[in-house]
């Protein structure tokens, strides 16, 4: 429970640092993007400066989305925090529609077999960013054709939201790092390492948990399956008669 308790801490108080360091960023950066932007207008015919302006414009892209990533930690925190009900199902679906118009990466096939009676109690915002954050991932460690499924348990007072994938696995020599903001195996360009980082404070959040499994296959050594645990949405309409 301490080294739980000393890595939320610390998350949190990186969260807050690195949201400000976001803030003072942004604006600079969506300046150079700007004058790259001009650059490549004004110079239209020129194919060297356009290239390079290209290659600015897709770097400040990087540092953008890096930004945002950032950003999303400044608004965690029990003051921010919406309480409504939230259906596993329908926000899964939303996921899977939103992962399927980007069609980077390897071409996998997505299955909800969410319980439609299964809702959480939450925002629905950040739990969306937490589920599509997690199916990303599981995308990005699939074979091609691999199968992402996303289930939904019930257990006493809460609600499981389960993502399993047929990728390479997790090895077990980076299994205390996976939370680590910037901790990221993928090339730079693909990897921001702040997923794993934003899913943990998000469902910290939401006083709930994150259970890892990997490989879920061992005699093969492959598959993900990732247990996000969350507190049961209680129907709080008093009964009439
Ligand atoms: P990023 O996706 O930007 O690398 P994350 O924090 O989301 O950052 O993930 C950190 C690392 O955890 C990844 O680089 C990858 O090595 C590992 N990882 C996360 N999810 C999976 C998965 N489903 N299968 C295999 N490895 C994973």
């Amino acid at each position: 429970l301490e080294d739980y308790l000393i890595h939320s801490e610390r998350l949190a108080s990186i969260g807050r640092l690195a949201a400000g360091v976001a803030h003072e960023i942004g604006n600079p950066v969506t300046g150079i993007a700007c004058l790259a932007q001009n650059l490549r207008e004004e110079h239209e015919a020129d194919k060297e400066i356009s290239e390079t302006s290209n290659q600015i414009i897709e770097q400040t892209k990087r540092i953008t989305k890096i930004v945002q990533s950032l950003m999303s930690f400044a608004h965690a925190g029990p003051h921010h925090q919406q309480h409504y009900p939230v259906s596993l199902s329908a926000i899964a679906q939303d996921a899977i529609a939103l992962l399927s118009l980007n069609r980077q990466g390897t071409e996998v096939c997505f299955i909800n077999l969410c319980d439609p009676t299964h809702v959480a109690e939450g925002d629905p915002q950040r739990l969306a960013q937490v589920l599509i954050n997690l199916i990303s991932n599981a995308r990005d460690a699939s074979p091609a054709g691999g199968v992402i499924r996303v289930r939904s348990e019930e257990k006493d007072q809460m609600v499981q939201l389960i993502v399993e994938d047929e990728g390479s696995g997790i090895p077990q020599t980076i299994r205390a790092r996976l939370f680590e903001p910037f901790f990221t195996t993928k090339d730079p360009g693909k990897g921001t390492g702040l997923g794993l980082a934003l899913v943990y404070s998000i469902v910290e959040e939401h006083h709930g948990r994150v259970d890892i499994e990997s490989p879920i296959d061992p005699e093969n050594q492959l598959g993900t399956r990732i247990r996000i645990s969350l507190p049961r949405h209680i129907d709080a309409t008093p009964a009439t008669g």
